[in-house]
């Protein structure tokens, strides 16, 4: 027996793929660059080709699984390898993120918390909303006891421009039900 999960995908902005090379090549030329060299000839392709690849979640069905095994404890991932775009710099910034929650009466495959991160990721983010958003989607969909997001990320808008920062991680954590409170389940999160 299988419960169907409630679906709360983000709708993908729709790419205006002729208008978005028109723009990737008009900038390059504002930045002085001459789009006849043969190496930028295919540039704005390119470039709008990995711009939608990076800000489009892959579908996927979310499926939860009735808590059979009365399993009431923290089931936690760690160090997922994640990464997403800066909104404020149009910049990667990429880390890890440890994923958990307390079950109620649904379990979810631990693969499919790698999965719902790439959900949001896959989007122009600032990194604390990133964290709430994950968070949220685990309270809704999964309806656990509670449910906890900590993610670590190296920001590339910080370690190779500005401050030039290389090496810096950004800390974000947000903590649902049960692990709102400070407390020993809560501290089995890496940080
Ligand atoms: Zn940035």
């Amino acid at each position: 027996m299988r419960l169907e999960a409630v679906r709360t995908m983000p709708e993908a902005a729709r790419v205006d793929v002729e208008a978005a090379r028109t723009a990737v090549a008009d900038l390059l030329t504002a930045l002085g660059r001459d789009m006849s060299d043969p190496h930028l000839v295919d540039t704005p392709r390119r470039v709008v080709e990995a711009f939608t690849e990076l800000l489009t979640p892959q579908p996927h069905r979310w499926t939860v699984f009735p808590n059979a095994e009365d399993y009431h404890d923290l089931v936690l991932v760690k160090d997922i390898a994640f990464h997403s775009m800066c909104e404020h710099h149009l910049l990667p910034f990429r880390g890890v993120a440890h994923v958990g929650y307390v079950p109620g009466d649904r379990l979810m495959g631990l693969s499919k918390l790698a999965r719902g991160l790439d959900l949001f990721a896959r989007d122009l983010q600032i990194q604390e909303r990133l964290t709430v958003q994950l968070a949220d989607w685990l309270m809704s969909t999964l309806q656990p006891l509670g449910a906890g997001v900590v993610l670590e990320a190296e920001h590339l808008c910080m370690s190779i421009r500005g401050v030039q920062a290389a090496g810096t991680l950004t800390r974000t954590s947000a903590f649902r039900g049960v692990l709102a409170e400070p407390g020993e389940l809560r501290d089995r999160f890496p940080g």
